[in-house]
C-alpha cells in the first residue's frame, strides 16, 4: 500500500484509514480467487505490520500482538492479559493508526501522561492528554486538535469520563477505539481497586459501536473474570499471555538486619544500577532512603505524604537519570515504563501475590537479567495478621485479605521453585525454573512437630495462668530458658516448658514461629500487642495427629544473581566503546529535549547500533526500534557518533 505517497504523515490515522478503505474497495471489485473478506483480512494484517515497521521500526509483532491488533482493527472488543514488558501499548497504538478517528486511552497514571505523549511524539504519533494538571489554554488547544481530527491518541484519567462535559466533547469527536489501561483497577478483588473505573461501563452504553480493548498485567483468574464482568466485555476476545518473566531472578530471604541486608544486596550485585526498594510505611521509606544515602547510594524517597512537587521531581529524576534507587511505598510504580530497572527489593512483606508480582515486574522490562529480592521475617507476619484483624470492612473483606496474605506467606515459605508457585497462582503450569533462590540452593525440609508442640504447650500454659499478652520474643525466651527481666519478674522460670527448647538457637526459633504463623498453626490476637494464641490447626499438632513440615532457612543467600536462563546476547567487547559513546550521546540528547533517555532510544536499539556499526541511513533503518520519525530526527547524529568512534579506534 503506497501510504508513503499520501499527503499526510504516513502513519496519520486519516491517511492510513483512507488507504484501508481503498484497499477494501479494491479487493471487493477484483473478486478473484480468495473470498474478498478473507483477502481484506490478510491485507489488513499486512498493513498493520507495515505500520509497526514504519512507525516503530520493529521488524515483527511479538507473541499475540498481531492477533490482538487484528481483532481491534476489525472493530471487535478484546481483553488482554500480558505481563509487564510484554508489549501491551502496541496492541492499541497500532490499531488506532489503522482505524478512523482518535484512540481514547483511559489510564489512571496522570503523572506519566506527559512521558507517554513524548514517547509517542518521538515516533511521530500525534498524542495528547486531558487532565487536571493542565492550564485551561492547554486544554482548549487539545480539545481543538481533537475535534479537528488532528490527534491519533488521547489519554484521559478515568475520573474525567464522569463529567458530562467530557462525554459531550467525545460525542463531537470521531472515536476509533477505547483502550482501558491498567484494567485490573476495576476489580474489587484485586489489590489496586479504583472506584472511578466502575464508571467505565458508560463507554459501551454511550458509544456501542466503538471497540474497546482492556489491558492489564494482573492475571489471577478472579481478577480476569471481574474485569470482563464489570466492564461488560461480553463479546470480547480474551488474550492471555505467558506470564513468566524469565529474566527476573526471584529471591526471598529471612529478615535479620534489613538495612545491612539491602545494602549488601545492592553493593554486591547492583552497584550503580537503577532499582526500587519498597517499604510498607512512609516512615520507613524516609528512614531507609536517608540511610542508603549515608552509605553512598543515590536514593530518593517517594510516598503519598510528600509534596506533589517533590514526588514529581523524584520520579522525574528516577526516570531520567541513570542509577537512581527509588525508596517508595507502593504508591510508586504503576505504569513506570523505565526499561532498565535492574532490581526491585521489598523490605516488608507485600499483602498479596498480585501486588508482589506487579511490583517485581517493574524490573527488567528490557529483558535483561534483573533481581526481585524480598526480606521477610516473623514481625511481618504478626504485623500483617494484626492489621487484618483491625481492618475496616466486614468479615468477608477480612477473609479476602487473609486469603491474599496466606498465599503470599505460602510463597515465602515454600521449598519448591518460587516461579512455579507464582505462575500457578495465575493459573499457569510450569517446570522448576533454575533462576530462583529455591532452585539455585534448594532448602531442606525437616519435621518440626516436636518444637511446634513445645511452643504450643507454652502458649497453653500462659493462657491457663491468665498471663495474656505475650508475643514471640517472650515465648522464645521461655523456650530457650533465657532469664530476661520480664521472665524473672513474672516468675516464668517455674513454667514446666522453661528451657525445653534450649537445643534450638533463638534465631532458629524465630524461623519456626514465623512458619507456624504462616501455616496458621499459631494465631495472633487482635489486641494490638501481637500476642500469640492457639489457632484452628493447633489442636491437631498438640495431639500429634498432624506432623509439621518446616523449611530450614539457608545459612547464606544463594549467590549467582547474574545467572540467567535466557541470556540476551551481550555486547561484544569490540562494540563496548561505541555502546558507551552512544549512551553518552543519548543522555545529552535526552537532557536537551527534557525527555527520559529511553524515549530517544532503548538500550536494545543502542546495542543493535553498536553491534552493526551502520554507515548509511539505509543500514541504520534495519535496526529494531528505528522507525521513520526517529530515523529523521536522530539518524545523522547517530551515524556521526558511529563514524567518530570508528575513527578513534583506527587511530
Ligand atoms: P507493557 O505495557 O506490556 O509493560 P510496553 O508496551 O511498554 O510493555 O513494551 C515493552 C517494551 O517492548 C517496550 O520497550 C516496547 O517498545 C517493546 N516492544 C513492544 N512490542 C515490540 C515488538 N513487536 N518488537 C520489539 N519491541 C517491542
Ligand atoms: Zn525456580
Amino acid at each position: 500500500m503506497p501510504a508513503d505517497r499520501c499527503p499526510q504523515a504516513p502513519w496519520s490515522s486519516r491517511a492510513v484509514s483512507a488507504g484501508l478503505s481503498r484497499l477494501t474497495r479494491m479487493t471487493v471489485s477484483s473478486g478473484v480467487t480468495a473470498p474478498p473478506t478473507q483477502r481484506a483480512a490478510s491485507e489488513s494484517r499486512q498493513l498493520a505490520l507495515e505500520t509497526l515497521q514504519r512507525v516503530w521500526g520493529y521488524p515483527a509483532f511479538r507473541g499475540e500482538q498481531a492477533d490482538i491488533v487484528d481483532r481491534v482493527v476489525s472493530g471487535g472488543d478484546a481483553l488482554v492479559l500480558m505481563p509487564t514488558g510484554g508489549g501491551k501499548s502496541i496492541c492499541y497504538q497500532v490499531p488506532t493508526l489503522l482505524r478512523n478517528g482518535v484512540g481514547v486511552v483511559v489510564s489512571p497514571l496522570i503523572a506519566l501522561m506527559q512521558d507517554q505523549v513524548d514517547a509517542l511524539a518521538a515516533h511521530g504519533v500525534r498524542a495528547a492528554f486531558l487532565n487536571s494538571t493542565q492550564s485551561p489554554a492547554d486544554r482548549a488547544a487539545v480539545e481543538r486538535d481533537l475535534l479537528s481530527g488532528e490527534l491519533d491518541l488521547l489519554y484521559l484519567a478515568p475520573e474525567r469520563l464522569r463529567s458530562e462535559q467530557t462525554r459531550a466533547l467525545l460525542d463531537r469527536a470521531t472515536i476509533g477505539l477505547f483502550a482501558i489501561d491498567e484494567a485490573h483497577c476495576v476489580a474489587q478483588w484485586g489489590h489496586d481497586f479504583r472506584p472511578d473505573y466502575l464508571e467505565l461501563s458508560v463507554l459501551h452504553e454511550r458509544w456501542p459501536t466503538v471497540p474497546r480493548i482492556a489491558l492489564t498485567a494482573t492475571a489471577t483468574p478472579q481478577t480476569h473474570r471481574e474485569i470482563a464482568e464489570r466492564l461488560g466485555l461480553v463479546d470480547a476476545a480474551h488474550f492471555v499471555s505467558d506470564f513468566d518473566r524469565p529474566n527476573i531472578q526471584y529471591r526471598i530471604e529471612p529478615k535479620t538486619a534489613p538495612l545491612q541486608q539491602v545494602l549488601k544486596f545492592i553493593r554486591t550485585e547492583h552497584d550503580g544500577d537503577a532499582g526500587i526498594v519498597y517499604c510498607l510505611s512512609r516512615n520507613s521509606v524516609e528512614r531507609t532512603a536517608a540511610q542508603l544515602r549515608e552509605h553512598g547510594i543515590e536514593a530518593l524517597p517517594y510516598h503519598a505524604g510528600l509534596d506533589a512537587d517533590v514526588r514529581a521531581r523524584n520520579q522525574a529524576r528516577f526516570l531520567r537519570e541513570d542509577g537512581i534507587v527509588m525508596v517508595a511505598t507502593i504508591a510508586f510504580g504503576m505504569g513506570i515504563d523505565k526499561p532498565d530497572v535492574r532490581f526491585v527489593a521489598h523490605l516488608d512483606l507485600p499483602k498479596s501475590i498480585e501486588g508482589y508480582y506487579q511490583e517485581t515486574g517493574r524490573a527488567g522490562r528490557d529483558g535483561l537479567p534483573s533481581t526481585a529480592w524480598l526480606a521477610y521475617g516473623l514481625n511481618d507476619v504478626v504485623q500483617q495478621r494484626r492489621m487484618i484483624d483491625q481492618s475496616e470492612g466486614g468479615p468477608a473483606r477480612r477473609r479476602q485479605l487473609s486469603a491474599h496474605l496466606d498465599a503470599m506467606l505460602a510463597l515465602c515459605e515454600t521449598i519448591e521453585c518460587r516461579r512455579v508457585q507464582l505462575l500457578a497462582y495465575f493459573g499457569q503450569q510450569s517446570e522448576p525454573c533454575g533462576n530462583c533462590d529455591t532452585c539455585i540452593a534448594p532448602p531442606e525440609a525437616w519435621d518440626g512437630t516436636i518444637p511446634a508442640q513445645k511452643l504450643l504447650s507454652t502458649i497453653v500454659r500462659l493462657d491457663r495462668e491468665r498471663h495474656q499478652r505475650f508475643g514471640a520474643v517472650h515465648l522464645i525466651d521461655i523456650l530457650v530458658g533465657k532469664r530476661s527481666p520480664r521472665v524473672a519478674e513474672l516468675g516464668h522460670e517455674s513454667l514446666t516448658t522453661f528451657g525445653i527448647g534450649s537445643d534450638i538457637a533463638e534465631q532458629d526459633w524465630r524461623a519456626i514461629v514465623r512458619q507456624l504463623l504462616a501455616q496458621g498453626l499459631v494465631g495472633v490476637s487482635g489486641d494490638g500487642y501481637g500476642t500469640l494464641t492457639l489457632a484452628a490447626g493447633s489442636a491437631a499438632v498438640l495431639s500429634g495427629t498432624t506432623t509439621v513440615r518446616l523449611r530450614r532457612d539457608p545459612v547464606r543467600a544463594p549467590k549467582g544473581a547474574r545467572t540467567r536462563r535466557t541470556a540476551p546476547p551481550d555486547i561484544p567487547a569490540e562494540a563496548l566503546d561505541l555502546f558507551e559513546a552512544l549512551r553518552a550521546w543519548r543522555a545529552e540528547t535526552a537532557r536537551a529535549q527534557s525527555v527520559p533517555a529511553y524515549v530517544v532510544f532503548s538500550d536494545a536499539t543502542l546495542r543493535g547500533i553498536a553491534a552493526t556499526r551502520p554507515t548509511s541511513i539505509e543500514a541504520l533503518q534495519e535496526i529494531s526500534g528505528i522507525g521513520a520519525a526517529k530515523r529523521d530526527a536522530y539518524g545523522e547524529a547517530v551515524l556521526a557518533v558511529v563514524a567518530r568512534e570508528s575513527d578513534a579506534q583506527v587511530r
